[in-house]
């Protein structure tokens, strides 16, 4: 079972320790003995500093497996990723390869051989340099700077919060009034972009897919200046968008969505 303590959509942590327990009861009732792995892309490196209560990792019997990007919150620069067994005996077999053309024997999982090793450098480096009260701190002012993002934009009229960061990823999602006829998150997305804002708009996955939404990601970097300036710019937006008098011609980012 692959499970992940973020939900890329709207930034919400997914229950694990809950879905343990449902995997606990179906073990009872029919057999079936299912392990979890955990693709804790962005979590990985956010939940153990904001939320270090919160059991969703090896600390649930079930877990066997957890991977994160350490290009993320881990800080690196891209691409390097991790992933974490319980113990060898949960590695597949078959993804490892032993080589002893390098002299001895050596085993690999990389998916490709020859690659540089300088981004596992630049984490190890993180994990010296920041420590786990540096993770914390970043962490716990990535979370503020969200919320106060999260709760300026909750305070203007058209717009709804889908998810709140508190105590989640700094990351959120926002979605537009259903009363709002003559514009969508779309034109908004693409008016943030002309002011240098990279805020995506896309619609929900299966069974949502009629709620479109405008994701807010905030990275180590971004300060309380820049979100008010980014409020400011969402407010100017909104203000010109006010004055549609008929719908706006759909976006060509819309793939034909429609309130
Ligand atoms: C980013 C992301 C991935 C992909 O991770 P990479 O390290 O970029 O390959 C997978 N799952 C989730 C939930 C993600 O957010």
């Amino acid at each position: 079972m692959l499970s992940r303590p973020l939900n890329g959509y709207d930034g919400s942590y997914e229950p694990i320790d809950a879905l343990q327990t449902a995997l606990d009861a179906l073990h009872q009732r029919s057999g079936l003995d299912i392990p979890i792995h955990v693709d804790a892309a962005s979590g990985g490196f956010v939940a153990p500093f904001n939320s270090p209560d919160w059991a969703w990792d090896f600390r649930l019997s079930r877990v066997v497996s957890i991977s994160s990007s350490g290009h993320k919150y881990g800080g690196v620069l891209p691409g390097v990723g991790w992933v974490l067994w319980r113990s060898g005996d949960h590695l597949p077999e078959e993804l490892r390869f032993n080589v002893n053309y390098l002299g001895g024997e050596m085993p690999t999982i990389g998916l490709n051989f020859s690659r540089s090793g300088a981004q596992v450098v630049g984490q190890y480096f993180n994990f010296l340099h920041l420590g786990r009260q540096g993770y914390s701190q970043r962490m716990a002012s990535l979370e503020a700077i969200a919320c106060h993002l999260a709760d300026g934009l909750a305070a203007m009229e058209p717009l709804r919060l889908v998810s709140h960061p508190r105590g989640q990823l700094p990351v959120f999602a926002v979605e537009c009034d259903p009363s709002i006829k003559n514009w969508t998150v779309f034109h908004l997305s693409k008016m943030m972009r002309s002011r240098g804002w990279q805020v995506p708009a896309y619609t929900l996955p299966a069974n949502l897919q009629d709620r479109a939404v405008l994701r807010f990601v905030i990275r180590a970097g971004f300060n309380q200046d820049m979100a008010d300036q980014l409020l400011a710019d969402v407010q100017r937006n909104l203000a010109w968008l006010a004055t549609a008098q008929t719908p706006l011609p759909s976006s060509s980012d819309e793939l034909g969505f429609r309130h």
